[in-house]
C-alpha cells in the first residue's frame, strides 16, 4: 500500500524531499502540505504535488486522516513540537536534523516516543546511508582492521555565508559527524575538547575557523576531527579508520583522474549539496520501506538527543577550553536493539 505522506517545511530541503517521495521512489505519495510561508508551500504542490491538500498550520496536517506520516522539514526551533503531535497522534514522522534545537527538547520526545511504545520517530542524518561510509562500517564491524582505536577526520567547506557565525561550526556542520562516526564505531562519545588555532583570514569576524575537535568514546577510541569552513578548495569530507591490524578510510567521491598541462589532477567538489546526494535517495526509500512495515530502522530519536548532547559538550568545550564529560541520561530499554 502507498505511503500517504503530509511534508511541514516546503524550504530547499523540504521541496527536494517532496520531489523524492512524490515521483522519485517507490511506495510514497505526498498528500498534504504546509509551510509558515503559504506561498511556498502553493509553489512547492503546484510544482510538484498538485494534488495536495494546503494546510494551515503543521498542527492541522498532522491531524488530517488522510496523512498517514509526516515529513517535518521547517526550521530546527519548530520540530519539538511537530514531533510531538505526530506522536501523540500515532502517526510515524521523519524529522529532519535537529530532531530539536536543545538536548531536554530531545528528551522530550524520546519520553513521549517510549511512552507511546512503538518506534515512530526517524532523524535525517543522511551520512549513515551514503556507500562509502556503509562501506567503510562493514570493514570495521567485521573486524578486518582489527578494534578501532582512533580516527582522523576532517570536514571542509570551501565558504560559508555571512550569517553562518558563532557556534554553527559545530551545531549544523559536526552535527552530522557527531552522528555518522558513532554509528560507525558503535560506541558512545563520553568526552569532547576543542583545540582553537590561528583563524583563517577567509573567516568572517564572528567565527572561529578552522578548530580541531577531539571526541573520546566509552571504549577509548580518540576521534580528531578539523572543522574548517572557509578551506576556499572544495567540499571535502575525510575519514580515516587506524585499527589494531590495520587502517580503513572513507572513499573519494568519483572523479576523473586527468593528466594534463604537466599535472596530474582531479577535481574535487565544492557544493556539499551534492555530495551526499544520493543518500538522501536511500534515506528516505529506506525510511518509506520501514514505515510501511511499522518499523524504524534508521537514526532514532535517542540518536537525536545523544547528537544533541555531543553537539551541546563540544560548544562547552570550545567555549571554555576544557575537556567536557558527555553526560547522556540512561539510554531506555525501548531502543536498544
Ligand atoms: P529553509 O529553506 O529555510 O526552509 C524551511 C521552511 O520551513 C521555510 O519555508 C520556513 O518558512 C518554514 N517554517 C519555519 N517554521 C515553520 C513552522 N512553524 N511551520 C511551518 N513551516 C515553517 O530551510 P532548509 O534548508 O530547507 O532546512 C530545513 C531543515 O532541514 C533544517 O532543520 C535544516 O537543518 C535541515 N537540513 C538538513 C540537511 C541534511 O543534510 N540532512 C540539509 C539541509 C537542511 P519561513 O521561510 O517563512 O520561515
Amino acid at each position: 500500500m502507498t505511503l500517504d505522506i503530509g511534508v511541514i517545511g516546503t524550504g530547499a530541503i523540504g521541496r527536494e524531499h517532496i520531489a523524492r517521495l512524490h515521483g522519485k521512489l517507490a511506495g510514497s505519495r505526498i498528500v498534504a502540505l504546509n509551510d509558515m510561508d503559504r506561498d511556498s508551500a502553493r509553489a512547492a504542490g503546484a510544482a510538484l504535488c498538485p494534488e495536495a491538500r494546503l494546510h494551515d498550520s503543521g498542527q492541522a496536517l498532522i491531524a488530517d486522516p488522510a496523512v498517514k506520516a509526516v515529513v517535518v522539514a521547517s526550521w530546527g526551533p519548530s520540530h519539538e513540537e511537530f514531533v510531538l503531535a505526530a506522536i501523540a497522534a500515532g502517526k510515524p514522522v521523519f524529522c529532519e536534523k535537529p530532531l530539536a534545537t536543545t538536548a531536554e527538547a530531545c528528551l522530550r520526545i524520546v519520553e513521549a516516543e517510549v511512552a507511546a511504545g512503538r518506534p515512530l520517530v526517524q532523524v535525517g542524518f543522511m551520512r549513515r546511508y551514503d556507500a562509502g561510509y556503509r562501506m567503510l562500517k562493514e570493514i570495521v564491524s567485521t573486524g578486518r582492521i582489527g578494534a578501532p582505536l582512533m580516527l582522523h577526520c576532517a570536514h571542509r567547506n570551501p565558504t560559508v555565508p555571512a550569517h553562518y557565525t558563532g557556534d554553527m561550526g559545530i551545531t549544523d556542520t559536526f552535527i552530522h559527524e557527531i552522528d555518522v562516526l558513532r554509528w560507525l564505531v558503535g560506541n558512545d562519545y563520553v568526552s569532547a575538547q576543542v583545540i582553537k588555532g590561528r583563524k583563517s583570514r577567509h573567516a568572517g569576524p564572528d567565527l572561529e575557523d578552522p578548530y580541531l575537535v577531539i571526541l573520546k568514546t566509552r571504549s577509548g577510541i580518540v576521534i580528531d576531527t578539523e572543522i574548517f569552513v572557509n578551506c576556499q578548495f572544495g567540499y571535502d569530507i575525510q575519514c580515516q579508520v587506524v585499527g589494531e591490524d590495520g587502517a580503513a578510510s572513507l572513499p573519494e567521491p568519483p572523479a576523473v583522474p586527468m593528466r594534463q598541462a604537466s599535472m596530474a589532477s582531479s577535481a574535487i567538489m565544492m557544493d556539499w549539496k551534492l555530495r551526499f546526494i544520493d543518500s538522501y535517495d536511500v534515506e528516505l526509500q529506506e525510511w518509506v520501506d520501514a514505515t510501511r512495515q511499522g518499523r524504524v530502522t534508521g537514526p532514532t530519536a535517542w540518536d537525536g538527543y545523544f547528537a544533541a548532547v555531543t553537539s551541546d559538550a563540544c560548544v562547552e568545550a570550545k567555549r571554555t577550553g576544557q575537556i567536557v564529560a558527555i553526560d547522556a541520561v540512561e539510554a531506555p530499554d525501548f531502543y536498544r536493539s
